[in-house]
């Protein structure tokens, strides 16, 4: 693939400099579709949530993909996609 991230930017780019008026209507939302699945394909931190006794990992849309708690034991697994949304997670970072 090429850079996802720069084919984002330069499509936002684009669509901000042109005139919505006097664009083709079904091409903006074609844009805007494209986009959208675009950046759900560039891989995104999970929200991290604490409190006492736990931690969430949870996703954009809300939905938990992790639970730890304080006493050591886990929930739920570090899927790479979102099973609610589709969002691709990255779990680089040491979770
Ligand atoms: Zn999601």
């Amino acid at each position: 693939m090429r850079n996802i991230i720069s084919s984002i930017s330069t499509l936002k780019n684009f669509m901000g400099n042109a005139d919505r008026n006097t664009c083709n209507e079904y091409l903006y939302n074609a844009l805007l579709d494209a986009i959208e699945s675009m950046e759900m394909d560039v891989a995104v931190k999970p929200i991290e949530n604490s409190c006492e006794e736990k931690t969430h990992y949870k996703c954009k849309c809300g939905y938990i993909f992790l639970t730890k708690y304080s006493d050591g034991h886990q929930m739920g697994n570090k899927p790479n996609y979102c099973e609610r949304c589709g969002q691709a997670i990255d779990w680089s970072r040491d979770v």
